[in-house]
């Protein structure tokens, strides 16, 4: 046996990866790392925090702030009001824009209502916010692989919109038509599958052989990781849990890379108590992973819930070590000592 680890969570131990396959070692859990918040999300969520901590309740957030069910309860409970635009902001008050970012027409609009803004916009995202703003600025054809009316993309394209065209899938590759086919570059939503946005990208290059890329990856270090080790971990699996929201886009996307690199079945769950042990029957080795948005105490849940079917060993499998820490938005940083 491996040796063994206290993950403090009731009836299971963790044990170092060995290699030895699912038969060497009964039911187990592969956990993967990376997995859950990244550095965009929890500045954001902090962000909102702060924002409670330092005027009092309500504050305003437009839009989910990071696409968790959980995360937006809690919120909502300490304060957080969420609404769908700024027209639902009553006048002269604050108002948090989520990670995805917004248009630059909201900004307006939040200036007009003379709104109290706080930008909790992740800053890889404002990094293609810039770029669009800058081959647009050059008169490129700007072409953003990303998922239709998902507000990351909303926003983005929001910057540039007589540039900017959204190719949804590799398949709406045949609908793109541009001004000069010398003078075309593709960007993308962050949260993206890798494999399935270098295939749009294939295609693409076919129709339009100079097609500029990005000047630095698009799909940000976060679910680029989560991929990863979902990658790593799936093809020893039978099943493979993602904790995550419906409407988060990389939690989705590592659905799909679960079943792709070779787990028998995937499952998206909010919470712990959404397993159902249907799922379990005849399964040896169970993945367990999280989207970007979701906190670490949902995943223990899972853990615990696991380990109550008999799934009481959990083998960490880490491709990658993340360290990436972003200042808060500056009109929540503390004033320096
Ligand atoms: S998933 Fe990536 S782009 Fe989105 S908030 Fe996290 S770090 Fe930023």
């Amino acid at each position: 046996m491996p040796p063994t680890i206290n993950m403090g969570i009731p009836g299971a131990t963790s044990s170092v990866r060995s290699g030895g396959g699912s038969q060497a070692f009964g039911k187990r859990v592969l956990l993967a790392e990376p997995r859950g918040y990244c550095a965009g999300v929890d500045r954001a969520v902090e962000t909102v925090e702060r924002a409670l901590e330092k005027h009092g309740a309500p504050v305003y957030v437009r839009h989910e702030i990071v696409h968790n069910v959980h995360v937006v309860e809690t919120l909502a409970k300490a304060g957080a009001v969420f609404v769908d635009e700024t027209d639902e902001v009553p006048e002269g008050a604050i108002v948090v824009f989520s990670a995805h970012g917004v248009a630059p027409t909201v900004h307006v609009e939040a200036a007009a209502r003379n709104l109290r803004t706080i930008d909790a916009t992740c800053p890889l995202v404002t990094k293609v916010h810039n770029e669009a703003k800058r081959f647009a600025r050059d008169d490129y054809d700007i072409l953003l692989v990303g998922h239709t009316g998902h507000e990351e993309v909303v926003g983005t394209a929001g910057e540039a919109p007589d540039h900017v065209q959204v190719v949804d899938n590799p398949d709406a590759v045949d609908q793109v038509t541009v001004r000069d086919p010398n003078k075309v570059i593709w960007l993308s939503q962050t949260t993206l599958s890798v494999d399935e946005t270098m295939e749009t990208v294939r295609r693409l290059r076919e129709k339009f052989p100079t097609l500029q890329d990005p000047p630095s990856d698009d799909i940000c270090y976060a679910t680029q990781n989560r991929q990863v080790a979902v990658k790593a971990m799936a093809p020893e699996c039978e099943l493979v849990i993602v904790v995550g929201s419906r409407n988060s886009s990389n939690s989705v996307r590592l659905v799909e890379v679960a079943l792709g690199a070779g787990s028998d079945a995937a499952h998206l769950v909010d919470y712990a108590e959404d397993i159902d042990p249907a799922w379990l029957e005849g399964v040896t080795t169970v993945g367990v992973t999280s989207g970007a948005s979701v906190p670490e105490v949902l995943v223990r849940g899972v853990l615990e819930r696991l380990a109550e079917y008999g799934y009481g060993t959990v083998q960490p499998v880490t491709t990658a070590n993340e360290t990436l820490v972003f200042a808060l938005p500056r009109e929540i940083r503390p004033p320096r000592a």
